[in-house]
């Protein structure tokens, strides 16, 4: 069951939506896998995941836990940095998954940056299909991470309404420091 007190709660709940069998997705943050497991079971068995991050050790889980569920064959691992996706992904994508900051557990030094995050957003945005989704999950509590929700938000701002739209979501009642979900659609209409 989807939980809506958490943010990946709302993630899984707008993938759920929009992602369907046969699909291709991508995982631009792999880290624990998870995200890349929930997105494994709505392509299915004809659909592609594509799961990058720049941690051996984060694609190592991933994979683990792709084949401890019989999924392995509906992902690639790619151990790059999200911003060349266009160099992997060839074809257009109904989702995109970002997951920003470091691996939980790991390296806190490891983390996602600013500028290849904003880059990496435009070029999933590129690939994506009318009617689909970009889910961007941002940190602010450690530094570098406000400045990354602005970059994000600017990047947003400029999305022209005639062809895409934004949904911020953020919890109120919680910490400032609290994640926030970003998701940024392409209109099924948009040509
Ligand atoms: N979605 C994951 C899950 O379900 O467990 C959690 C992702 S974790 C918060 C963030 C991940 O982003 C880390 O594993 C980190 O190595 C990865 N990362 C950092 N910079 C990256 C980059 N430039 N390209 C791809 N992955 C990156």
């Amino acid at each position: 069951m989807i939980d809506l007190e958490k943010i990946t709660g709302l993630v899984h709940l707008y993938l759920q939506e929009v992602v369907q069998a046969g699909d291709v997705a991508v995982d631009a943050t792999a880290g624990n896998g998870n995200d890349t497991l929930f997105l494994a079971h709505r392509v299915g068995e004809k659909g592609k995941v594509y799961a990058f991050d720049i941690q051996e050790q984060a694609l190592k889980i991933t994979e683990q836990k792709l084949k401890e569920a019989g999924m392995v064959k509906r992902a690639v691992f790619i151990l790059d940095s999200h911003e060349k996706v266009l160099e992997y992904v060839k074809v257009p994508i109904k989702a995109a998954v970002f997951n920003l900051g470091y691996l939980p557990g790991g390296n806190k030094s490891i983390i996602t940056k600013p500028s290849t995050t904003v880059t990496a957003l435009a070029e999933c945005y590129k690939l994506l299909l009318p009617g689909g989704i970009i889910t961007v999950t941002v940190y602010v509590g450690h530094a570098g991470g406000e400045e990354e929700r602005l970059r994000i938000e600017e990047f947003s701002q400029k999305i022209p309404d005639r062809e895409g739209y934004v949904i911020k979501h953020e919890f109120l009642n919680r910490p400032q420091t609290y994640p926030k979900l970003y998701i940024i659609g392409k209109r099924r209409n948009c040509g």
